[in-house]
C-alpha cells in the first residue's frame, strides 16, 4: 500500500504534515520514528521517502528490504512512505538526483521535513542529508518545472541522534518507544535470529539494549524516561520564557 516504484509522487493524496527523508530503509525507524508515531497519534499526516533499498546489505534483499519497509510503515502508522531505488552505499548528489527528489517535495507537500544530520560516519547519510536539503530549496523555485506548482517546506529538522552534537531539542518519546522498536524488529531480514554474518548483527536483545540506552540518554536531558534529539539551524523563538520546560535545578 505504501511503496511506489514510479513516484513524484504516486499514491498521495493529501499534503503530508511531516516528511522524514532517509538513506536506508530502517535509518528512520533508529533515529526519529518515535517522533513521526506521536506526530501520527497527534493527528498528523506523516510520511518517509528512502533514497535506497539496501540493495549492498550484508542480508536479505532489495525487495525483501521494501517489503519490511512497509511493515515499519504500519507500526510507525505513517500515511505515506516511498522509495526512490538510488544505488545504495554509492549515493550521488548529482542534478538529476535533486531534481527528482525536489519534485518528490512538490507532490507530497510536506511543511516539516525531517534530514539526517549533516555530519555522519557512512557517506550515505551525510549524503542523503545534502540531497534533502538542496531539493528542499530547489522545490521552491516556481521556474523550476512549468508542470508543478512550486512548495518549500517551513521548517527542517536534522535527527541526530547518532551524531554526539548537542540537540537543539529532545522529543519525549516514552510513550512511543516500544512502537518503534517494533517498527524495528520488523526488518527481520536484518534484525532477527540468522546464523549468516552474525558478528556483524547483534541480537535483538543487544540492539533493544543498546537503542534503549541512547532514548535514556536523551530523555534523562528532558527529565522524561526516553526521548529523540533533533539538531536546527535556526534560534528556536520562545514567546512566554515562565512556560518553557525542563527543570533548570
Ligand atoms: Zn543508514
Amino acid at each position: 500500500m505504501f511503496q511506489q516504484v514510479n513516484l513524484a509522487s504516486a499514491g498521495i493524496e493529501r499534503p503530508l504534515d511531516i516528511l522524514a527523508i532517509a538513506a536506508h530503509p530502517d535509518d528512520v525507524e533508529q533515529t526519529c520514528g518515535g517522533t513521526l508515531i506521536r506526530m501520527a497519534e497527534l493527528g498528523y499526516r506523516t510520511g518517509v521517502l528512502d533514497l535506497t533499498a539496501g540493495d549492498m546489505g550484508s542480508r536479505g534483499t532489495p525487495e525483501i528490504r521494501i517489503k519490511e519497509s512497509n511493515a515499519a510503515a504500519c507500526q510507525m502508522l505513517l500515511a505515506w512512505r516511498g522509495n526512490m531505488h538510488l544505488p545504495d552505499a554509492r549515493l550521488e548528489n548529482t542534478v538529476s538526483v535533486r531534481m527528482s527528489m525536489a519534485a518528490e517535495i512538490r507532490a507530497l507537500r510536506p511543511r516539516v521535513v525531517i534530514l539526517p544530520y549533516w555530519e555522519a560516519r557512512h557517506p550515505d547519510h551525510y549524503r542523503a542529508s545534502e540531497i534533502g536539503f538542496e531539493a528542499c530549496f530547489l522545490a521552491g523555485l516556481k521556474k523550476l518545472d512549468e508542470e508543478s506548482e512550486p512548495h518549500r517546506p517551513a521548517k527542517i529538522l536534522y535527527s541526530s541522534l547518532y551524531a554526539n552534537v548537542t540537540p537543539s531539542f529532545v522529543v519525549d518519546i516514552s510513550a512511543q518507544f516500544e512502537r518503534r522498536m517494533a517498527a524495528l524488529f520488523a526488518y527481520d531480514s536484518q534484525y532477527g535470529e540468522q546464523p549468516e554474518a552474525s558478528d556483524l548483527f547483534p541480537q535483538q536483545q543487544e540492539i533493544r539494549e543498546r537503542l534503549g540506552a541512547i532514548a535514556r540518554f536523551y530523555g534523562n536531558l528532558i527529565g522524561v524516561k526516553y526521548g529523540e534529539p533533533f539538531v536546527m539551524k535556526e534560534a528556536m523563538r520562545v514567546d512566554d520564557i515562565t512556560a518553557m520546560g525542563v527543570r533548570s535545578l
